[in-house]
C-alpha cells in the first residue's frame, strides 16, 4: 500500500543527487516510478490505497485501508515522516520554488545564491552548513536567542563566515511569485516586521514520523519513532521497519532503500522459518 501517492516525501523532490546509478541525477517521483515498475516485474501487487488503522495482535495481521481489509503474514511498515511546516502563507505556494525541507536534495539549487534557514535544533546548523558549500550566503532565523543545536554544530555555525543569524524571530510569511524573493520576520523582542530578501527558504522545525496507527502496537522512542534492532525486527515478531519511520537521523532515499531491502529479506526468512517448522 503506498498511500494516495507514491514516492512519499522523495517524490516532492525535482532531483536526487546522491542516489548511487544516477550520475547525473534523478527526478524524485522518477525514482518512484523506477522503484515500482522493478517491484512489479517481481511479482509486487501495488494498491494506491491509504492505511488507517492496524490490528497486530494476531496473525495473519489485519490493515485497514480506505477500500477494505488486507491480512498479511509479515509486514514491513514503511510510513515514513513528515517534514513539519510553518503553516504560514507563500509556504505551501512556493514550496519547490524556493521553499524546502531538504537541503541535500535542493542545495545545489542555490549555488551562489542567498538562502535563509527556519530553526535553531541539530538540522537546521548541520543543514544550513551544508548549503554554505553552495550559496553565497545563508541566514539562520531562530524564534529564541539560544539554539537548540549541540555545541559542536554550534561552533562551527558561528564560526563559518558565511553564516549569519536573525535571533528571536519568526518567519511569518514567504514572499513570491513564481519563486521565493523574501521572507516576511516578526521580532518578537520589539513586535517589529521587516522583510529578508532571500533566493531560498529552508525549513527545519521538526520531522514527525506517521506512526500515529502503530501507537500502542509496536514499541517507539520519546519522538515517536518505531525502535527496531539491525535486523529491522520491531517487538511484534513478523513486523519490520524501514525507512524514515524508525530512522530520525540519516533520512536519505538511499538509506532508506537499504533498510527496506533489509527488511525484506528479514521478512522471507521470518516466513520461510515458519512453512519448515509447520
Ligand atoms: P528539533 O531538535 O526538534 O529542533 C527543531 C527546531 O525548530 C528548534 O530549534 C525549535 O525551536 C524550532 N521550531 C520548532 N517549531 C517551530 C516553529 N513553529 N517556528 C519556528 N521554529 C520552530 O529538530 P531537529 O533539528 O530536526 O532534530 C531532531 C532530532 O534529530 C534531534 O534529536 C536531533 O538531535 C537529531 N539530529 C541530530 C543530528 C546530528 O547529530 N548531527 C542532525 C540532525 C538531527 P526551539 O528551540 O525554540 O524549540
Amino acid at each position: 500500500m503506498t498511500g494516495i501517492e507514491l514516492g512519499g516525501q522523495a517524490a516532492l523532490t525535482h532531483t536526487i543527487e546522491n542516489y548511487p546509478g544516477f550520475p547525473d541525477g534523478v527526478g524524485g517521483a522518477e525514482l518512484g516510478e523506477l522503484f515500482q515498475k522493478q517491484a512489479e516485474r517481481f511479482g509486487a501487487k501495488v494498491e494506491f490505497e491509504t492505511a488507517n488503522s492496524v490490528d497486530l495482535s494476531v496473525r495473519p495481521f489485519k490493515v485497514n485501508g480506505d477500500s477494505g481489509e488486507y491480512l498479511a503474514d509479515t509486514l514491513i511498515v514503511g510510513t515514513g515522516a513528515r517534514p513539519n511546516h510553518l503553516e504560514i502563507p507563500g509556504e505551501y505556494e512556493l514550496t519547490g520554488k524556493g521553499v524546502s525541507y531538504c537541503a541535500t536534495c535542493d542545495g545545489w539549487f542555490f549555488k551562489d545564491k542567498k538562502v535563509v534557514v527556519v530553526g535553531g535544533g541539530d538540522s537546521a546548523l548541520e543543514e544550513g552548513l551544508f548549503l554554505t558549500r553552495f550559496a553565497t550566503s545563508v541566514t539562520i532565523i531562530h524564534r529564541r536567542d539560544s539554539l537548540r543545536a549541540g555545541k559542536v554544530l554550534q561552533h562551527r555555525a558561528f564560526s563559518n563566515p558565511k553564516v549569519d543569524f536573525i535571533w528571536n524571530s519568526l518567519v511569518t510569511e514567504v514572499i513570491g511569485t513564481d519563486k521565493v524573493t523574501a521572507v516576511k520576520i516578526t521580532n518578537l523582542d520589539s513586535g517589529l516586521e521587516s522583510e529578508v530578501p532571500t533566493d531560498g527558504v529552508f525549513i527545519f522545525i521538526g520531522h514527525t514520523p506517521n506512526t500515529q496507527m502503530f501507537k500502542g502496537q509496536l514499541d517507539m522512542d520519546d519522538l515517536g519513532y518505531i525502535t527496531a534492532n539491525h535486523l529491522m525486527e520491531t517487538n511484534v515478531p513478523g513486523v519490520f521497519v524501514a525507512g524514515e519511520v524508525a530512522d530520525s537521523h540519516f533520512r536519505q532515499v538511499v538509506t532508506s532503500a537499504g533498510m527496506g531491502a533489509a527488511a525484506a529479506i528479514q521478512a522471507t526468512h521470518f516466513l520461510e522459518k515458519e512453512t519448515v517448522n509447520a
